[in-house]
């Protein structure tokens, strides 16, 4: 669809019930179709938009992570629709022949399970192959976890650094965490409650126990908690409180006010010290170096299997 011309689709919204919504006034628009990127609710069905709910009604296909939950999704406002499974598994497989539907004048809709498709969800390799090929893609946006998280946690939101979901192993967590301990912006990530002690406590020994932060818990749903502390003592917190570790998680961390901390610095020293020297005398020369806690360092070098870094280890 060409830049500039008038009808439905312009304004970003197909006319209810028409197919595809692609012809109003009585003027047909290009061929192709648009492909419509829609977020639905994180867990609060009253969230979803009344754009997000025509868009659904009248599109040709909706291209979702999993068929069953948006189904039960459309059931619940009342709207049946076509829909194809759309997920990271299947993703670079059906993305040509989705191009060639909207190519061929269908209207497409991308949905993730919750919140906002490609935010560590599906959709980027389709969302780029489609703008490549000249279709137009329409923003429908909505709900997302982290930046609802960012709306009521208090910190800092003048800059923040979306981080996604932590890797999983210990030691590549560790160091991707030390990547961002001087970050000045609010950091933001995602994780499922069940991991969050793990990586609050990896979060505290790259970036200090001190820091402020925020875990924003089950968002939009009835058990809904917002907890604020350092990260030491929110890892306690969830720690003897069991209820904590259940549902989804936004975990907000104040960023860094005076460049890198000495813990991040320090582990970084102590992994290539500890590659040439016994780890005790690495530990204490780290420490010395950057002013990391010597004791920590050690621990931390003996969690790695005796000699830090040695793959993953939770
Ligand atoms: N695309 C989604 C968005 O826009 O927020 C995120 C999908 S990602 C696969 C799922 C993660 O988002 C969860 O593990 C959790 O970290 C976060 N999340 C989703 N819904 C949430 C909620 N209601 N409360 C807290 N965190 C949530």
């Amino acid at each position: 669809q060409g830049e500039g011309e008038e009808g439905a689709c312009a304004r970003g919204v197909p006319e209810h019930g028409r197919r595809g919504g692609r012809v109003s006034g009585g003027k047909r628009l290009s061929e192709s179709g648009v492909l419509y990127v829609v977020a639905t609710p994180i867990g609060n069905l009253g969230d979803v938009t009344e754009r997000a709910l025509q868009v659904l009604g009248s599109v040709d296909l909706i291209a979702a992570e999993d068929t069953r939950h948006t189904r039960r999704l459309l059931a619940h406002y009342g709207l049946a629709a076509r829909l194809l499974s759309c997920h990271e598994h299947n993703e670079a497989q059906i993305t040509p022949g989705l191009v060639e539907r909207l190519a061929a004048g269908e209207d497409v809709a991308l949905v993730a399970d919750a919140g906002t498709p490609l935010v560590s969800d599906p959709g980027f390799p389709l969302v780029r192959a489609v703008r490549a090929a000249g279709i137009r893609v329409v923003p429908v946006p909505g709900p997302n976890a982290a930046i609802c998280a960012l709306s009521a946690a208090g910190l800092p939101s003048d800059r923040f650094l979306f981080l996604g979901f932590p890797p999983r192993g210990r030691d590549r967590r560790r160091d991707w965490l030390a990547g961002v301990a001087a970050e000045p912006g609010t950091l933001i990530l995602y994780e499922a409650a069940n991991r969050a002690l793990p990586t609050l406590e990896d979060l505290a020994s790259a970036l200090g126990g001190g820091r402020r932060a925020v875990l924003a818990r089950e968002l939009t749903k009835r058990f809904e908690t917002l907890l604020d502390g350092t990260l030491d003592a929110l890892a306690e917190r969830v720690r003897a409180d069991a209820d904590q570790r259940r549902g989804e998680l936004v975990i907000l961390v104040e960023g860094s006010r005076d460049g890198p901390v000495p813990e991040a610095e320090g582990e970084r020293v102590l992994r290539i010290l500890a590659e040439q020297l016994p780890l005790k005398q690495a530990a204490a020369l780290a420490a010395e170096i950057t002013g990391a806690k010597k004791n920590r360092l050690y621990e931390l070098g003996l969690r790695s299997h005796g000699s830090p870094p040695a793959g993953g280890s939770d």
